[in-house]
């Protein structure tokens, strides 16, 4: 079939021009000769159009018929692809003026092929040449490569942290800001899929996070806490948006992390500072009662003794009206320490007023428990107290109530321990009393 065909067509060189000539390719057939010259036997109109070759052409050397420069790089070619004894490809770069489709003196990016034409006996008795434009093609590629180099300058521009990841939730690519915050480079992502960024406490909100960005959400304004190489915490400000193939399926997605650390510590220290007494550093009267709140749940849930302790320094207005008022603040910091060190790490200390400090003891095992707790609190207080070089004496009321089986209200437990305490003080001070239910008395 394929002979019959071929046979057709040598039949009609007419159709064979007309074809030949249409072609936007560019065919150039050499004849090499016995005196191993080359000359051309079949050229199309648009390989003519290029060199300015006409029919006079045919039968000459190609070294008279092409320019200089030209017939060097054709020359070497042809001579390539005899001796390889098989097709080459290669490309080259010309400025040509006067080609129509080149009038503005542009650059034409060709691609050739030459393929070396055999006889029986071996002889390369022909060359045949096809040339393709492919400066469009070339255009398009560096015109995509200039939006790629566009993107990527404004990707490692930008201050926040960005990077990809697939549908596997791996890492894809990262920005250098990303590099620089986090330590990681990309390719130490890519090659170490175990690398993470996410603390453990992270991980089950970035689960959520991610199957919000798979159904097409874009999650944004989530505050985040991620690790450096060096183990440090960063937070974040993220917003995660999700990234979609050609055929529009879901393909992973792309994150931004705002840096917000410093704001972070900035929040963190006007925390501080709310829920803190600045002259001891114990936790104030808003934090006690937020951690009331929370143990007197927990106390509920475990059946195990919850108690209070309210402390008032036996006095305090004479010290400060002996010594002063800043000696005064020296015993307050003495006293809250000498109180940590009695109590467990456990146990919850602060100062909720000028001399009254509070204590949440929770699980107990037994109730009876808070005497020896009460008795090391004193005990603490009894050992030597030498301020602006003269030795004092200390001592402190403490009023103890209870959160167990009664379904107290926070403000109830606290009152009754005030009870209490007002009860220590009423018996002489430097002392404690335990509430309880019926009347304030000992246990
Ligand atoms: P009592 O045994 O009845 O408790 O007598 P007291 O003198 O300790 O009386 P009270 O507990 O009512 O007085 C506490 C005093 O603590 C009153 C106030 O002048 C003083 N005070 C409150 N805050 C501070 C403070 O920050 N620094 C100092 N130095 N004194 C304070
Ligand atoms: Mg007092």
């Amino acid at each position: 079939m394929v002979e019959k065909y071929s046979l057709e067509i040598l039949n009609r060189p007419d159709l064979f021009y007309q074809l030949i000539n249409n072609m936007t390719d560019l065919v150039f057939l050499t004849k090499v000769n016995p005196d191993k010259s080359l000359s051309y036997v079949v050229l199309n109109k648009p390989a003519k159009d290029l060199y300015g070759l006409t029919n006079e052409s045919f039968g000459k050397p190609i070294e008279e018929v092409l320019p200089k420069n030209a017939y060097h790089i054709v020359k070497t070619k042809y001579e390539e692809a005899m001796e390889k004894k098989k097709p080459i490809k290669y490309e080259d770069m010309v400025t040509v003026s006067h080609l129509p489709q080149n009038s503005n003196n542009e650059v034409i990016y060709w691609e050739s092929t030459i393929t070396p034409v055999f006889n029986q006996d071996g002889e390369c008795t022909h060359l045949l040449a096809i040339v393709r434009d492919l400066t469009e093609q070339r255009e398009k590629e560096s015109e995509i490569q200039r939006i790629k180099d566009r993107f990527e300058l404004v990707w490692n521009s930008v201050a926040d942290v960005m990077f990809t990841f697939d549908k596997k939730q791996n890492i894809v690519s990262v920005n250098k800001a990303f590099e620089k915050l986090l330590g990681w480079t990309a390719e130490e992502l890519v090659k170490d899929k175990s690398i993470s960024i996410i603390p453990e406490d992270g991980k089950e909100e970035l689960r959520k996070i991610i199957e919000r960005v798979k159904s097409g959400e874009t999650v944004t304004t989530h505050e985040v806490k991620r690790i450096t190489k060096n183990g440090e915490i960063i937070y974040f400000l993220g917003s995660f948006s999700p990234l979609y193939d050609q055929n529009g399926d879901w393909d992973g997605g792309v994150v931004a992390y705002k840096d917000i650390t410093e704001r972070k510590k900035y929040e963190d220290m006007l925390k501080e500072l709310a829920l803190h007494d600045p002259l001891t550093g114990l936790p104030n009267r808003t934090y006690f009662s937020q951690c009331l709140k929370l143990e007197m749940e927990k106390a509920k849930r475990t059946n195990l003794v919850l108690s209070v302790f309210v402390l008032d320094i036996d006095h305090f207005k004479e010290i400060n009206d002996s010594y002063g008022h800043d000696i005064g603040d020296e015993v307050l910091k003495e006293f809250a320490m000498r109180v940590k060190r009695a109590i467990r790490k456990n146990d919850f200390l602060a100062r909720i007023g000028g001399d009254e400090f509070v204590i949440l003891i929770p699980e107990l095992t037994e109730k009876t428990n808070v005497m020896e707790i009460a008795d090391r609190i004193q005990q603490c207080l009894r050992d030597e107290w030498i301020i602006a070089n003269e030795k004092i004496k200390i001592t402190s009321s403490i009023g103890i109530s209870f959160y167990s089986q009664f379904d107290l209200e926070e403000k109830t437990l606290f009152k009754n321990a005030d009870l209490a305490l007002y009860e220590a003080k009423k018996k002489g001070r430097n002392n404690y009393q335990i509430y309880n239910k019926q009347e304030t008395s000992l246990l």
